[in-house]
């Protein structure tokens, strides 16, 4: 589904922010990206967005080459990655309802299949009761759960969210889980970078962690850092 292979980023002030990366993720997985600030989480999630184009290597979506696709269809490749943030990025002026509305109206979909969709895909983050509310009457997690709705409204096949418990108490980001784990199940292919490591130990899905721009770990149900027997257990 997503294929990576030998992909470096080398930004224009000469910083490396990725080097050799191989990778392979399948459809319906769910895949946390962890490693501190500055090892290159966010540069991978722009390099599949084509956000910023890679140095060397070539990236893969389905059998789409996205290093070769020409600028004017990167709204192709938008329709196919839905994006979370970790500060919602909604819009203040328009309702919960419109907010998730207006992703199906600038990529053309029709009135009628608007009306249907927006309130089946608010049923699903449980939004349905503050569909005519503004963001700013909203709490940070009800916020970030239209922000996921507007991401998945489209139907991508993948999604990435990048620190999308960041900004959210212990509660809310559990919220917020719970509903990612639902649009996961319903076969979305998840890639999420985050720090919360209780999240990651909880969660016990593969964990791809990357240091300095390279692959340093890439385990399945995994946990936030590599699990070093204790010595206790040798004594
Ligand atoms: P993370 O998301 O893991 O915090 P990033 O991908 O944002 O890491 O950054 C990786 C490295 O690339 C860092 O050294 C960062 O300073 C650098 N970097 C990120 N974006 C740019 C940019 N637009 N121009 C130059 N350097 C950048």
């Amino acid at each position: 589904m997503i294929k990576l292979i030998n992909v470096s980023k080398e930004y224009d002030n000469g910083v490396k922010a990725l080097s050799n990366i191989n990778l392979e993720i399948n459809k319906g997985e769910f895949v946390f990206l962890v490693g501190s600030s500055g090892a290159g989480k966010s540069t991978l999630s722009k390099l599949i967005l084509k956000e910023e184009e890679v140095t060397e290597g070539k990236i893969y979506l389905n059998d789409l080459d996205v290093t070769k696709v020409p600028n004017r269809r990167i709204p192709f490749i938008r329709r196919n990655v839905g994006m979370v943030f970790q500060d919602f990025r909604l819009l203040p002026n328009r309702t919960v309802y419109e907010n998730v509305a207006f992703a199906m109206e600038i990529v053309g979909s029709n009135p009628k299949d608007i009306r249907r969709r927006v309130p089946m895909i608010l049923s699903i983050v449980n939004l349905s009761s503050k569909a005519s509310c503004f963001p700013d009457q909203l709490s940070g997690g009800e916020q970030q759960r239209v922000s996921i709705a507007r991401s998945i409204i489209n139907n991508p096949p993948v999604l990435i969210a990048d620190e999308p418990t960041g900004n959210l108490d212990p509660e809310t980001a559990r919220d917020i889980m719970r509903a990612l784990m639902d649009i996961n199940g319903r076969g979305t292919t998840i890639i999420m970078a985050t720090h919360a490591r209780e999240i990651v130990n909880d969660m016990k899905k593969r964990v791809i962690a990357l240091e300095n721009g390279k692959i340093i770990r890439d385990e399945q149900k995994g946990g936030y850092e590599l699990e070093v027997p204790s010595t206790k257990e040798y004594n």
